[in-house]
């Protein structure tokens, strides 16, 4: 449905986009994600042909924005980065306007209008002033004006910044329910919301794609830890425990520490143990293999991957820094 190929595009010598490629199927809902001036804005504006690429293509529904504009942008709705509206305006009064920008004849603007009003929740509001209104019915708007054509392309530039958590569960939902019978784009910082709402996220920094997949697919590439707090053992016998739990299935290493913390730390050690990506939950098997060495368990607590988790690793080995993530291990870690 859109098909985004290789595209390049530099602002004199900055090169926000390098090379860009994917292709989003119809129904899917995919995410954008990545730091500030990683090229989220660039890539959107160029699928929705607000820019022409330096170099690739971009096709929506089999339709070029080079060579085809029109058709291309029939099937697409924008919602533009900060929601840019007319503020002087009244919601029927601007939706009216957008429609005949769009061309959209007077008696199927009004159906239209009708339409939008009641899908993104606005029939109550649709006499007000725009100025009036909370940020999260301003964004109504803007969905609203996005959608007027029905298309069945929907591209939303940071949807939810600064809205405040209600209002951000509102538009969620709505974004949720648009995306039933539509193809989606969301560009977005806000990495739970992706976890949430989409079928696949698309991770970009430094104008390239670094990852792209589901977001259990993103999340088995990174490494749960587990952390096991017990009484200490006897002397001698923390490197014991720490190979025992370093021979489970899928451990990657096991190292034992002092408990950080506000509870008490004397008498009582943490083990961490690392699992490879894309390991099973292994706290069966840990809480097993501590039970059989004698250790009285405190807490046995798992960091499971998420994908915040994964775009900071991304972005770290992007920059060529992979980061230490290993707690301080004492001199009797365990050597994978
Ligand atoms: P943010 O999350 O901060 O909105 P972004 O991922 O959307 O960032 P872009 O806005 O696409 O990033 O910007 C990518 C790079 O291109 C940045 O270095 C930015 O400064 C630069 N850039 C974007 N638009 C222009 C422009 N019109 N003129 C010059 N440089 C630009």
């Amino acid at each position: 449905m859109v098909c985004v190929e290789s595209v390049h595009k530099s602002f004199g010598s900055v090169a926000a986009v390098r090379g860009v490629s994917f292709e989003l199927q119809p129904g899917q809902i995919a995410g954008l994600l990545g730091p500030n001036g990683a090229g989220k804005t660039t890539t959107i504006r160029m699928i929705a042909g607000y820019l022409m690429p330096d170099s690739g293509r971009v096709t929506i529904g089999g339709h070029d924005t080079a060579e085809s504009p029109a058709a291309a942008r029939a099937r697409l709705g924008y919602l533009p980065e900060g929601n840019p509206l007319y503020p002087e305006m009244r919601v029927t009064e601007y939706l009216d306007f957008r429609g005949r920008l769009f061309g959209i004849p007077r008696d199927l603007r009004k159906k239209a209008i009708a339409w939008c009003l009641d899908r993104c929740w606005l029939r109550d509001m649709a006499g007000r002033r725009i100025a009036t209104l909370s940020k999260g019915y301003k964004q109504r708007v803007g969905l609203a004006a996005a959608l007027l054509h029905n298309p069945k392309v929907l591209v939303l530039d940071e949807p939810t910044n600064g809205l405040d958590p209600s209002q951000l569960h509102e538009t969620r939902s709505l974004i949720r329910e648009l995306a039933a019978d539509r193809t989606m784009l969301v560009s977005t910082h806000i990495l739970p919301e992706v976890e949430r709402v989409c079928h696949r996220a698309i991770i970009i920094a430094g104008g390239q794609v670094l990852a792209d997949g589901t977001p259990a697919e993103l999340t088995r590439r990174s490494a749960a830890t587990y952390v096991v707090q017990a009484r200490d053992p006897r002397v001698g016998d923390h490197d014991r425990v720490a190979k025992a739990l370093m021979n489970l299935p899928h451990v990657e290493r096991a190292v034992d520490r002092r408990p950080e913390g506000p509870s008490p730390s004397l008498g009582w050690t943490e083990w961490v143990v690392t699992a490879r990506p894309g390991a099973p939950d292994l706290r069966e098997q840990i809480s097993m293999t501590a039970t059989q060495l004698g250790l009285t368990i405190r807490e046995l607590r798992a960091d499971l991957p998420t994908l915040e988790r994964v775009f900071m690793e991304v972005l770290d080995r992007a920059a060529g820094a992979a980061p230490e993530r290993d707690p301080s291990p004492r001199p009797t870690e365990a050597a994978a």
